[in-house]
């Protein structure tokens, strides 16, 4: 008899996005005439760069011909893609990353999900509440959580860093006051609450990191929505991070490619813990379990990094972020608390006295027709609270914002 991984079964069944999905088909069901504004889902809604198409279409003509027909890449990427990454988005922010530090991939959410995999079971992990569901759900189906409390909606065995009101929504280094954690999630800027970290504030998770011989899996996928100066884009950007870190980068928001897949993860040569170094894990790893980003899509991310595929795209987060200005400004109007939404494409608003997560829910779908996240499905620190994203198009952000003032 073939056994499953009883570890599956931990995960409650229902995924917060189908869930939505679900009453929003029901609702539709009943009021065919709704019409319905999505502000609630991750994905980005504005075409690929003129640039980016530019150069898919070259590389599929070179796919058709046998002088130029490329087969597997290379298990770490091409190196003109990790070369471009290496001196664009590090060294001229002052990161000493060179390009073999950095493996390319077909996104961060393989990478954030993957990367436990080179690390004992017996590690006790760290993540903010609220959270990206990936980094606890990966390792829940490894066995690195006990089992799912109801009653709290916690794992557990996994230790918890509340990013509640009071502390701006961001984890602080007193949450591992009882039990040291071998691995700490960090994502900023944040999903789902659109905080940030200044650069201080995550020093002071290095530090702790060097002093402990913890690893930091830094998520910075939406680090090309950082308008602040003294916002980091990178963990690396504070002194001993290479020491301690590990990031993961995507093009899905930064570029629009969440269908055409590409990210990369930087694991500095130095890195080590318990004498062990890690790059050569992930590298092993990654020879072992994956075959490399598609060619095509490769070069597309390196039209990213020319003048004007930068242009262009910083084109589109600002198109994002004007959105994201609008619901903000259009929200706190309308009496609502809001925060997030300056450095990152997410506004975060508190839910009405008295009204739970999915209670504001259900009231936005059924009084004005918009459908956002509720924050409780991030983690039971969400509760109370509501994402919305900044990735619909102008229009829709426009009336979704009066609906909120009519409500
Ligand atoms: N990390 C965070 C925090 C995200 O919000 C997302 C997507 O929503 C991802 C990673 C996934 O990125 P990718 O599309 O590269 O897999």
């Amino acid at each position: 008899m073939a056994r499953i991984n009883e570890n599956y079964l931990k995960l409650p069944g229902n995924y917060l996005f189908s869930a939505i999905g679900k009453k929003v088909r029901e609702y539709k069901e009943a009021h065919p005439e709704a019409d319905i504004i999505r502000l609630g889902i991750g994905d980005v809604t504005q075409p690929i760069a003129p640039s980016v198409i530019r150069a898919l279409h070259e590389r599929v003509e070179e796919m058709g011909q046998a002088a130029t027909f490329k087969g597997y890449a290379p298990d770490l990427g091409y190196a003109l893609l990790r070369n471009a990454i290496s001196v664009k988005d590090y060294r001229e922010r002052g990161c000493d990353i060179s390009p073999e530090e950095i493996f390319v991939s077909d996104g961060a959410k393989c990478d954030c999900g993957n990367i436990q995999e080179i690390f004992g079971l017996e590690n006790r992990i760290a993540v903010c509440d609220p959270v990206y569901p990936v980094y606890v759900d990966s390792n829940v189906m490894a066995g690195r959580t006990g089992a799912f409390d109801e009653e709290t909606g916690k794992y557990k065995d996994v230790i918890y860093m509340p990013c509640l009101r009071e502390n701006g929504f961001l984890p602080e280094v007193s949450a591992f006051e009882k039990e040291v954690p071998d691995l700490i999630y960090l994502c900023f800027p944040n999903n789902p609450t659109g905080a940030v970290m200044k650069k201080d504030r995550l020093q002071t998770f290095v530090d702790y990191a060097r002093a402990h011989d913890s690893v930091i899996l830094f998520d910075a996928a939406y680090e090309a929505y950082i308008s602040e100066e003294d916002v980091p884009h990178s963990i690396f950007e504070c002194e001993g991070a290479k020491e301690c870190a590990i990031e993961f980068r995507s093009f899905s928001k930064t570029a629009g490619f969440t269908g055409l897949r590409l990210g990369f993860t930087v694991i500095p040569r130095e890195l080590s813990t318990g004498g062990q170094k890690l790059w050569p894990l992930w590298a092993r790893r990654h020879g072992t379990k994956y075959n490399g980003a598609p060619y095509i899509i490769q070069k597309a991310g390196e039209a990213v990094y020319t003048e004007e595929g930068q242009r262009e795209v910083r084109q589109q987060i600002a198109y994002y972020m004007e959105n994201a200005r609008i619901i903000l400004q259009g929200l706190k109007e309308a009496g609502f608390e809001v925060s997030g939404g300056v450095n990152a494409p997410y506004i975060w608003l508190k839910t009405p006295e008295g009204m739970g997560s999915w209670d504001f829910f259900d009231r936005l779908l059924t009084g004005i027709h918009v459908v956002g996240t509720p924050g409780v499905g991030f983690g039971p620190g969400g509760e109370g609270f509501f994402r919305l994203t900044a990735f619909g198009s102008r229009e829709d952000t426009i009336r979704a914002v009066k609906r909120f003032k009519d409500l």
